[in-house]
């Protein structure tokens, strides 16, 4: 008996000619997820991946857990490989579902022929296995529409997979078949998420994160990176830059109205991440930015931070609730460690009053009138890299 694990394309399915080129990336993706878990013969065939290891004390556990965090796959189940003979794939079907067969209480047979040259028809194939599962298992019944467990028996050109129910995949498109863009990263609930959210959308990422020291300490740092490090269980390997930012608030502090802080920081990182980005090949900024969560979140004040670079600027979640970028960041992981108590530059020199329709024309005034060309340079000749995820 031979356990594989087999993958349903998600969004890629529907790609036109270059889906080839999209497929290729999946699986490389794929094998670098798994490659230290032992050796795979990993191939596609119509429209589904089989992955199948080749070594005997590989743990499928963890092959399927690392396989549900690729980008690309809508669904994936664990199968076993059997010859295209009925009796041997009706033995497989009663010994290795044993364990979900015998605790459930409905279940139903799909077979699907993609080999026409198979003696027997679909129904039959389904009718025939059905019997014998019934016979093996009296706690079952059959229920066509609503089944707790459905058996699929795949006849396929070579072999047969027998299975229970898929697993749902990541969704979403392989990392690295739509570019590459920089995320500016804090310490909080949003932007993990919404790295996320673009890494599901085939970017390949690098992470910006502004520190002040010693207003913001190692501590807020290193969250930083386990919270990539999380995201990245997804996205893939990255690096992330730090900027140190410290004199740069300070001269916002000390020399820009109270009411602008907020907005010209934000400027300023936006002028800095563009450079990074441009540098390190990137064509987008992600934020984490949600209409209207605070002050710098206006609409008013998202004109006044999108004037400050060219690049395009996603914000995924610009239409959410906070409580579903909540749900998310629970479903990825990054909640726990978003929590934790560390302060970010953000919440250094906080206004008590922030402009929340600041006006453009005064805000660049006011930077002008500080000047902060030296500073942004010195920032640029300073900044530390971090890999995440090798
Ligand atoms: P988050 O939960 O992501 O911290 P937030 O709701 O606290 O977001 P802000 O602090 O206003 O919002 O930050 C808005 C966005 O600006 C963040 O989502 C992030 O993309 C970026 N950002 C904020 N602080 C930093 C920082 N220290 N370094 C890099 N980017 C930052
Ligand atoms: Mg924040």
């Amino acid at each position: 008996m031979k356990e594989v694990i087999l993958i349903k394309l998600g969004e890629i399915a529907l790609k036109g000619l270059n889906r080839r080129s999209f497929e290729d990336v999946l699986i490389k993706n794929i094998k670098q997820k798994i490659k230290s878990l032992g050796r795979f013969n990993i191939e596609i065939a119509q429209s589904t991946i089989s992955v199948e290891p080749l070594d005997a004390d590989i743990d499928m556990d963890d092959v399927a857990d690392r396989i549900g965090h690729v980008f690309g796959i809508s669904a994936y189940s664990r199968a076993c490989a059997v010859e295209k003979d009925m009796d041997a794939i009706t033995s497989c079907a009663v010994e290795y579902l044993r364990d979900k067969l015998s605790f459930a209480e409905s279940f139903k047979v799909e077979a699907k022929r993609s080999d026409k040259k198979f003696p027997l028809k679909s129904p039959e194939i389904s009718a025939e296995i059905g019997g014998v599962i019934l016979e093996n298992y009296p706690n079952l019944h059959v229920d066509v529409h609503n089944p707790e467990i459905t058996v699929t028996v795949e006849i396929r050109d070579t072999m047969a997979f027998v299975r229970a129910n898929a697993e749902k995949g990541a969704g979403g498109m392989p990392v690295g078949t739509s570019g590459r863009a920089a995320v500016l990263i804090s310490g909080g609930i949003d932007s993990p998420v919404a790295a996320y959210m673009m890494a599901k959308r085939g970017l390949v990422l690098e992470g910006i994160h502004f520190a002040s020291p010693p207003y913001t300490s190692e501590r807020a740092e290193q969250k930083v990176c386990d919270l990539m490090e999380q995201v990245s269980k997804y996205s893939g390997r990255m690096i992330m830059i730090t900027v140190p930012f410290t004199k740069i608030q300070e001269k916002i502090h000390n020399e820009c109205p109270e009411e602008l802080f907020t907005i010209i920081m934000r400027r300023l990182m936006m002028k800095i991440s563009q450079r990074i980005a441009q540098k390190d090949d990137c064509h987008a900024l992600i934020t984490g930015e949600s209409l209207g969560q605070v002050a710098s979140q206006t609409l008013y004040a998202m004109v006044c931070t999108d004037s400050a670079c060219q690049m395009p600027v996603f914000r995924p979640l610009i239409g959410m609730d906070k409580t579903d970028i909540v749900d998310i960041s629970r479903k990825i992981g990054t909640f726990d460690i978003s929590i934790q108590p560390y302060e970010d530059c953000c919440t250094v020199f906080t206004p008590k009053h922030p402009r929340t329709r600041p006006v453009l024309q005064y805000v660049i005034e006011a930077e002008e009138k500080a000047g902060f060309d030296e500073l942004i340079e010195e920032a640029m000749n300073n900044l530390k890299i971090t890999k995440i995820g090798f």
